[in-house]
C-alpha cells in the first residue's frame, strides 16, 4: 500500500537503528506524546530494537485515557436521561465512571449510540426531533476541526436539539506541565504529527526555547518514528535543543489554515482537568459565546456529582511518564482489558493496553549512562 509500505521497509528501519545507535553515547528517555505512537512503537517492536540507545516513555496524549472522571460521570448522569440520545465514539462505551459505564447505561435503558462522526450525531437529531441528542465531544486538536463543524451544521440547521458534551483538550499546554514538573525526566519529545497536521509546529518554539527540550514532530510508521528519533538523539548529543519536523510528508509550520479558523469560531481556550494529571490551565477548549447554545453541561445542568478514582491507579504517573505499567502491582493480574480499572487499560490507544496486547510485562533493563 502507498505510502505506508515504505514506512514500513525493514531495510530502511535497520538503517536508521544503526544511525541512533550510533549516534547515542549514553541511553536518551524520549517521551511520544500520543496514544497511536505508543501502540505503533510496541507492534512493531521498536523500543526493544533501540535497547540501551533510548528509553520511550509514552504521554498524555490518550483522549480517553485523560477525559476526567467528572466528565465522564456528567456524561453517564445526561445519556440515562429520558428524552436523551447519547452518541459517542465507541471507545468511550467502557471507560469507567465512579459507578457504572456507559454501556450499562445503554443496559438500563439509556439511548446511548455509537457514532463514526460528529456529523452522525448531527443526523441523528435531524431525524429525531422530538429528542435531545448529546454529542460527546472529546479528544485533541485532531478531532477539533469535525466536531466543531458538527456545531456550525447544527447551528446552520437550525437544530434546537443537538448539543455537545465537549472535553477538548490541547497537547502543547500538556508538555509544558511536564516539563515544569521537577521530577520530569524527559529530555526530547516526540510529538503528534497528526496533531501538527491540523495546529502546525509554531507553538513548540517558544517551549523549546525556555525549557532547552528538543521537539521533534514525528508520525506512526516504523521509519517515521525512527526519523523523529534519530533527530531528537542527534541534537541532545550535538547539546542542541530545536523544534524539528521529521514527518515533512503530512505537516508544515502553519498547519491546516481553514481548520484553524473553523475552530477558533467555534472554541475557545479554557482551563481543563486531565485524569490522573490535575488541572493544566489553559489547557482545554470550550463553546465560544456564539455556540454557547449547543453546550451540553449547560443545556443539562448536571449537579450532586461526587467522583471516586482509584486509589491503587497509577495511569496518572504512566501518563506524565514517571512510571511503566508494569510498575503498577495490578498490572496484568487484577487489571486487564476484559477487567480494567483504570483508563489507561480501557482505552484501545491507552499505555497499559499496549503493553499488555504486546506483552511488555517486565521492565526493559539497560543501565544508565553506557556507551552503546
Ligand atoms: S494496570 Fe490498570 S490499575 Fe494499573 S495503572 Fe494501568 S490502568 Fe491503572
Amino acid at each position: 500500500m502507498k505510502y505506508v509500505e515504505e514506512y514500513r521497509d525493514p531495510a530502511q528501519v535497520q538503517k536508521l537503528l544503526g544511525e541512533i545507535r550510533a549516534a547515542a553515547t549514553r541511553r536518551w528517555t524520549l517521551m511520544e506524546i500520543c496514544g497511536g505512537q505508543t501502540h505503533a512503537i510496541m507492534r512493531h517492536g521498536l523500543d526493544e530494537l533501540l535497547g540501551e540507545a533510548v528509553e520511550l516513555v509514552h504521554g498524555p496524549g490518550c483522549p480517553v485515557c485523560v477525559t476526567p472522571l467528572e466528565m465522564i460521570d456528567q456524561a453517564l448522569a445526561i445519556a440515562a436521561r429520558p428524552g436523551v440520545i447519547f452518541a459517542s465514539y465507541g471507545d468511550m462505551l467502557r471507560v469507567p465512571g465512579s459507578g457504572k459505564d456507559l454501556l450499562t447505561v445503554r443496559a438500563e435503558g439509556g439511548d446511548v449510540r455509537v457514532v463514526y462522526s460528529p456529523l452522525d450525531a448531527v443526523k441523528l437529531a435531524q431525524a429525531n426531533p422530538d429528542r435531545q441528542v448529546v454529542f460527546f465531544a472529546i479528544g485533541f486538536e485532531t478531532t477539533g476541526p469535525a466536531n466543531a463543524m458538527a456545531v456550525v451544521q447544527a447551528k446552520a440547521l437550525g437544530l434546537n436539539n443537538f448539543s455537545m458534551l465537549v472535553s477538548h483538550v490541547c497537547v502543547p499546554p500538556a508538555i509544558e506541565a511536564i516539563l515544569s514538573s521537577p521530577v520530569s525526566r524527559v529530555q526530547a519529545f516526540l510529538t503528534a504529527g497528526h496533531v501538527s497536521a491540523v495546529m502546525g509546529y509554531w507553538e513548540y518554539p517558544p517551549l523549546v526555547e525556555q525549557y532547552h527540550v528538543p521537539m521533534v514532530v514525528t508520525g506512526f510508521e516504523p521509519v517515521d518514528l525512527l526519523r523523529g528519533i534519530r533527530a531528537a538523539v542527534r541534537q541532545l548529543e550535538a547539546g542542541r535543543a530545536e523544534t524539528e519536523n521529521a514527518y515533512a510528508r503530512a505537516v508544515t509550520l502553519d498547519g491546516n489554515l481553514p481548520a484553524q479558523a473553523v475552530l477558533r469560531r467555534v472554541f475557545e481556550a479554557c482551563d481543563r482537568q486531565w485524569r490522573g494529571i490535575g488541572l493544566i490551565p489553559m489547557s482545554g477548549w470550550r463553546l465560544t459565546p456564539e455556540f454557547a447554545a449547543y453546550d451540553a453541561g449547560q443545556r443539562f445542568a448536571v449537579t450532586g456529582i461526587i467522583t471516586r478514582e482509584s486509589t491503587v491507579c497509577i495511569a496518572g504517573q504512566i501518563l506524565q511518564g514517571l512510571k511503566k505499567p508494569h510498575d503498577c502491582p495490578l498490572f496484568a493480574n487484577q487489571c486487564t482489558p476484559a477487567t480494567p480499572l483504570g483508563a489507561t487499560m480501557v482505552s484501545s490507544e491507552g499505555a497499559c493496553a499496549a503493553y499488555y496486547r504486546y506483552r511488555r510485562f517486565v521492565p526493559q533493563t539497560a543501565p544508565e549512562n553506557v556507551h552503546v
